[in-house]
């Protein structure tokens, strides 16, 4: 069994970085295409591609698309490259390997939306990510596929690349937009959302690189070819991003669907010599946990990772084995979570920072077993009441890991508790 190359089909040719490379493989060859067609026919066909969003929320891109107002008023095109869920890291690869695939999807589906400008707003820490764009962005508008009257469409469009500072939160949309407008990167209360209202209060779409990228494959082949593969409701291929316990981690590209025991034990070669498989994260740190069970019979699709009470998300997975510890794991995600809450919201603030300290009283033996319900309670006080989701991504996997490995964190309690001679510390 091997990988479905869509997007990903020249990634091992490092002159694919290039320009010269890029158009050599077919690069720059829809775009002429695409310009060429009404813009509301490309819409068409990305709504019947069912191109879901790629970045985490899975919602249909094309549909998205279509939320723009219909007046002239002037509209923005923003690349969500902010890649920070813990575990993901195929963004990255893809704006490193394939810069002028990013630029020419984004060209398409800016033109689609009638923008004049678009931004690629990326993770701060990604220096070498914005290098590569900064230089294949130069090649575009040298070649006159950027710029004033693009190919001779009289289409115009500007593009620029723009840093973020190490911030988790401004990969959400809202704070992504505040951040890009000088602003602390903040999320705003939704409505009005971004395709309404969005950078400098006007209408703006955000999607994410890997979705962007697709649109070029979906005008160039059609909605309708697109959909050969993955799943009826969640067709097209996808990039994940496997890391943890793995002979093999690393990015691999592969239908919708796809059985995470074929991902884990074909593809990625199966779990380190003389583990077993414990758990798996299926999308990313924020994604309710699969015990080893639930992993061997889940599909990776947005259905079938919703049916089992998880989610795709960002198509990060993290392959957790016997070796490691349920405890430690869910202690360094919540600590993270709680650096990295904005603090707008107090169940977000609050509760982030009370699990952490209980979390990590566990680990450091302090803790009673009645603090494991504690978790779970404040967990689900957590869940829809704040500005953004960074609350229930902190939320959803303490209350899947409590639940599913309370057997764990009772023995980690009770181990403490033995060597310290019962004595409980204050
Ligand atoms: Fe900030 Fe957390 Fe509220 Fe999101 S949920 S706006 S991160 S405090």
């Amino acid at each position: 069994m091997g990988q479905t190359r869509l997007l990903t089909e020249h990634y091992d040719k490092p002159e694919f970085q290039k320009l010269d490379g890029y158009k050599k493989h077919g690069g720059y060859a829809v775009l002429p295409k695409a310009l060429g067609m009404d813009p509301k026919a490309i819409t068409e066909q990305v709504k019947a591609s069912g191109l879901r969003g790629r970045g985490g929320a899975g919602f249909p891109t094309g549909t998205k698309w279509s939320f723009l107002p219909a007046n002239g008023e002037p509209r923005y095109l923003l690349c969500n490259a902010d890649e920070g869920e813990p575990g993901t890291f195929k963004d990255r690869l893809m704006m490193e390997r394939a810069p002028h695939q990013l630029i020419e999807g984004m060209i398409i589906s800016a033109f689609a939306i009638a923008s004049k400008k678009s931004y690629i707003y990326v993770r701060g820490e990604y220096d070498y990510s914005k290098a590569v764009l900064r230089t294949a962005l130069d090649e575009a508008y040298q070649a006159g596929y950027l710029g004033k009257n693009i190919l001779g469409s009289g289409f115009d469009h500007d593009m620029d690349v723009y840093s973020g500072a190490g911030a988790y939160i401004c990969g959400e949309e809202t704070g992504m937009i505040s951040s890009l407008e000088g602003l602390k990167g903040q999320p705003k209360l939704k409505p009005p959302f971004p395709a309404v209202k969005g950078y400098l209060r006007k209408p703006t779409i955000v999607n994410n690189v890997e979705t962007l990228a697709a649109v070029k494959y979906i005008i160039r082949d059609g909605g309708a070819a697109y959909r050969k593969y993955g799943t009826e409701k969640s067709p097209g291929t996808k990039l994940f991003s496997v890391s943890g316990s793995v002979v093999k981690p690393g990015n691999i590209e592969v239908p919708l669907g796809m059985p995470l025991k074929d991902i884990i034990f074909d593809l990625c070669g199966g779990l380190k010599p003389g583990r077993k498989l414990k758990a798996v994260i299926p999308g990313g740190s924020s994604a309710p946990v699969l015990t080893a069970d639930e992993a061997m019979k889940a599909a990776m699709d947005y259905e079938c990772l919703a049916q089992m009470g998880s989610m795709l998300g960002s198509g990060a997975i993290i392959v957790i084995d016997d070796s490691h510890s349920m405890v430690d794991l869910l202690q360094v995600t919540l600590h993270f979570y709680h650096h990295e809450s904005c603090g707008q919201c107090t169940p977000c603030r609050e509760g982030t920072g009370w699990i952490s300290k209980i979390l990590h009283d566990i680990v450091a033996g302090h803790a009673e077993t009645k603090d494991i319900d504690l978790v779970k309670k404040i967990s689900e006080q957590m869940m829809g009441k704040t500005i953004c989701a960074l609350s229930d991504a902190a939320a959803m996997p303490a209350i899947s890991f409590v639940t599913k490995f309370r057997s764990e964190f009772e023995q980690h309690i009770q181990a403490a508790k033995s060597a310290s001679g019962g004595l409980h510390h204050a």
